[in-house]
């Protein structure tokens, strides 16, 4: 069984900013499909940028790959390089000086995902009707929760809520949680997003609205929802379903599909001959013997020797 994806996306500013420092991306290559999401941080022009060249950075590394890649390895050597180029570029421009950017990162390679997260992005999995949070936040709460100083509803409404533990455009080696290999599962739906989603937008939600509504039309009322519930921040989703390819004719089955259509054709042709002019073939149908009325098919019982079958007693 081989698979193809239905993506669906929507980034919105928000109700309250006036910068959307979100960005995404979805790309398809020889390295298979690649979902990005990233949440830029650094003020304005520093979280806008840090954002884009993120992904853009992201999307390069895996279009230079042949096909046959590790994409644990790559994943890893993927963020490192959008790492150093944050690092690279903020040094070059005081004005974009600490900015940053989380990364969540879904690859489908050979029916199998992998996924990527640095920050508090996040990557949820749909099947079975059930919803799983994928990654785990590099959050201060999630470590406060990780470590029982907070319980989980007590971290939604935190004063250090913000505050992530791992991202992109910091010095030193980036140490991003790679997944192990998902197989893929027939209408699976992968979904990314942004803090400014989860903030307002409950699992359960989520869940609904991704089950209930193909990729577009899920995207595009999860950001809704955000922003009815305030839109406080940038609301970025990108949702990916798993769809099973239908066969298309390889050229070898083709050609046998007209190879047999072919000596239909003969076939037929030969019988329509044989039907209509059946002399090119010698042949002769049967004329019906004519019944001669002097003759009777009856057997006249008196007429019967019945002796041989007949047991002589005596
Ligand atoms: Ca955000």
């Amino acid at each position: 069984m081989s698979f193809n994806f239905e993506i669906g996306n929507r980034s919105d500013v928000g109700r309250v900013r006036e910068v959307n420092e979100d960005y995404f991306g979805s790309f398809h290559g020889n390295f298979g499909e690649l979902l990005v999401v990233c949440d830029g941080i650094g003020g304005h022009k520093g979280g806008e940028t840090a954002s884009r060249l993120a992904v853009d950075v992201i999307k390069n590394h895996f279009e230079k790959l042949n096909a046959d890649y590790d994409v644990m390895r790559e994943l890893q050597s993927a963020l490192s390089a959008a790492n150093n180029k944050l690092v690279e570029t903020a040094r070059q421009d005081r004005s974009l000086e600490g900015m940053g950017s989380t990364a969540v990162i879904v690859l489908f390679k050979d029916d199998i995902a992998y996924t990527a997260n640095l920050g508090d992005s996040r990557i949820y999995l749909v099947r079975n009707e059930k919803i799983k949070q994928l990654t785990t936040d590099h959050s201060l709460v999630q470590q406060m929760i990780d470590s029982k100083m907070l319980t989980p509803e007590e971290a939604k409404n935190h004063p250090k809520k913000n505050v992530i533990t791992k991202s992109l455009g910091r010095e030193g080696e980036v140490e991003p949680d790679i997944s192990e290999p998902i197989e893929l599962h027939k209408a699976d739906k992968f979904i990314l997003c942004t803090d400014g989603l989860t903030n307002y937008v409950k699992d359960e939600d989520i869940f609904a609205i991704a089950s209930n509504n193909p990729p577009q039309q899920a995207a595009g009322k999860l950001v809704d929802l955000a922003n009815e519930k305030g839109g406080s921040d940038n609301i970025t989703v990108q949702i990916a379903e798993v769809k099973v390819d239908i066969d298309t004719p390889t050229e070898s089955s083709k050609k046998k599909k007209l190879l047999f259509y072919f000596l239909i054709g003969v076939v037929l042709g030969i019988a329509a001959i044989g039907i209509f002019k059946p002399d090119v073939f010698n042949l002769k149908f049967l004329k019906p013997v004519e019944p001669d009325s002097t003759k009777t098919n009856l057997q006249d019982s008196s007429s019967v020797d019945s002796s041989a079958n007949l047991i002589n007693r005596d």
